[in-house]
């Protein structure tokens, strides 16, 4: 639906009034997926834009902590549509933006962080482009199987995409081969650890918002992408980030979401060993109503800006 269409639909009640409906149809429990948001109004969610989605989905669903709508998976019910609220990675804004609200509306969320992240020891490979790219001296690279780089100041974002794009489905070796290449061509040298902007929440920040209701599970130590990785790897991945969590939070952890996410990213090798290192779940960063019932490929949707696109996500939620 065009983007025009859904929000007149929104604006004159059609889409609540869908959603009415919908409660008279067994539908599972459907998990929202939020990144980073954003203090000002921008293309990117926005606090304003959380906070209305909260008011939205407190209006108009029942927001559940993820185990209830990880529970009610497999049983699908009628009535108000079951919403559960995740975000990933865990970055520093985390406690700054979306807390405060989650807190305001009293609405459970859970926060799937990267260990390595968190202890500042890595850098989410996303964001060194980004810093290369934004403090570069030039706008000319030529990398490795990549080709020609080209950009300008004002298309930084367009080459942060398409190297993303390419960055994304290569080995990791590969990957941080690129990214230093991109660098050395660029004249930027990479602080060791992230900067400002680019940092994860630290643990005493993490505690206290445990303490205050948080859920927090594991998305690895360093965030790669796990079917590209040895059984080693996979395993050391997996059981580091659980325990390193359960020693600074001291809450147990369930569930491992997979870095990326998709399909490809696992494997039946990292779903033997996330049940092996003693997770009972795995999460998805898309939704496969194929592989909705295996509690190692849970999937997620991805939360929407506008409020309309969002509730049609909603409004696809079925059994
Ligand atoms: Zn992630």
């Amino acid at each position: 639906m065009k983007n025009r269409v859904k929000n007149i639909a929104y604006r004159m009640g059609i889409l609540k009034i869908l959603l009415l409906v919908q409660r008279l149809f067994l539908k599972a429990p459907l998990i929202l997926m939020y990144h980073r948001l954003t203090a000002y109004n921008g293309n990117n969610i926005s606090v304003d834009d959380f906070e209305q989605h909260l008011i939205f989905l407190k209006e108009n669903c029942e927001i559940v902590t993820l185990d209830i709508a990880i529970r009610d998976v497999n049983k699908p019910s009628r009535g108000k549509l079951k919403v559960a609220i995740t975000f990933d990675d865990g970055y520093e804004d985390f406690y700054h933006l979306a807390w405060p609200i989650l807190k305001k509306h009293d609405v459970p969320a859970t926060l799937f962080i990267t260990t390595g992240f968190i202890d500042k020891s890595v850098w989410l490979w996303p964001d060194k482009i980004d810093y290369i790219l934004k403090n570069s001296n030039g706008f000319t690279a030529q990398l490795d199987g990549f080709g020609e780089l080209q950009f300008t100041q004002e298309t930084t974002k367009e080459a942060w995409h398409r190297l993303g794009d390419y960055c994304l489905v290569k080995p990791w070796k590969q990957r941080d081969k690129l990214i230093n290449q991109l660098a050395v061509s660029l004249g930027v040298e990479l602080p060791q650890q992230p900067v400002q902007g680019y940092q994860g929440l630290t643990w005493s920040q993490l505690k206290e918002m445990s303490a205050e209701g948080l859920s927090i599970e594991s998305h690895t130590v360093t965030h790669p992408i796990l079917s590209t990785l040895n059984p080693l790897e996979i395993k050391e991945e997996l059981s580091v980030s659980k325990q390193v969590i359960e020693t600074n939070i001291n809450q147990r952890v369930n569930i491992i979401c997979y870095p990326n996410g998709f399909a490809r990213d696992v494997s039946n090798t990292v779903e033997e060993q996330a049940r092996a290192c003693g997770y009972k779940y795995g999460v998805m960063a898309c939704f496969d109503k194929q592989t909705a019932n295996n509690p190692y490929r849970i999937g997620r949707t991805s939360a929407a800006k506008e409020i309309s696109t969002l509730v049609i996500g909603l409004l696809r939620a079925s059994k």
